[in-house]
């Protein structure tokens, strides 16, 4: 485990084995579908990174293309398929855009 996994770590995790072995890590949720994992070098598991939300995601099928829980959340109420990607917001400049007369 690296230095700078622990220090993105969004958490730690305490765990007690079947035999009461105890075990003590860091974890990190997924910015997509807040799943949390516990950082284990060696695990062979693939994460991934989203460059838009600029944090870790859990590599999982449906978290590579960056749909954030929010997003996830507002589709299901809305009715849309849960993985629809946000709509492009548009900055206008010099203020709120005017209604069309
Ligand atoms: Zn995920
Ligand atoms: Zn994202």
């Amino acid at each position: 485990m690296s230095e700078l996994n622990h220090r993105k770590a969004s958490g730690t995790a305490f765990v007690t084995g079947p035999w009461g072995e105890r075990f003590e890590g860091a974890t990190l949720s997924c910015c997509h579908c807040q799943f949390t994992w516990v950082l284990q070098k060696g695990s062979g598991k693939v994460r991934g990174f989203c460059t838009s939300c600029m944090r870790p995601h859990c590599g999982g099928s449906n978290c590579w293309e960056c749909v954030p829980i929010e997003q996830r959340l507002e589709n299901i109420e809305a009715g849309r398929p849960e993985l629809t990607p946000a709509p492009v917001k548009v900055f206008v400049p010099g203020g709120a855009p005017r209604p069309f007369c």
